[in-house]
């Protein structure tokens, strides 16, 4: 026997069903749409990684996304003024490429 029906807690909340409900929540934190729901933020979380939409589905942040580029010297864009400004790489092709941009840009 389940502690409680999901769907009875969405509904209560105002929601069709609980799938309806975490949804319709996914963009908050999880204590607040665990006050909203009526239920703790543990649930939400567990309720959000049943519905694919837990931290591991999320985007990588831009952070995350320059540091994988860095780490990766086969990547490329290492040489490119974007590597080099955007992506914070400092490695000798990119910062080559970023003083020629720079050089260019000046005329
Ligand atoms: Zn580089």
């Amino acid at each position: 026997m389940p502690r409680y029906d999901r769907d009875e807690i969405a509904r209560r909340a105002g929601h069709a069903s609980w799938r309806e409900a975490v949804q319709a929540t996914a963009d908050l934190p999880q204590q607040e749409a665990g006050r909203l729901l009526g239920v703790s933020h543990p649930t939400i979380r567990v309720w959000r990684a049943e519905l694919g939409l837990g931290p591991a589905a999320a985007r990588p942040s831009a952070a995350d996304t320059a540091a994988a580029f860095r780490a990766d010297p086969d990547d490329p864009r290492h040489g490119s003024a974007n590597g080099y400004r955007n992506l914070r790489c400092r490695c000798e092709a990119c910062t080559a490429a970023w003083t020629a941009y720079q050089r260019d840009r000046r005329g």
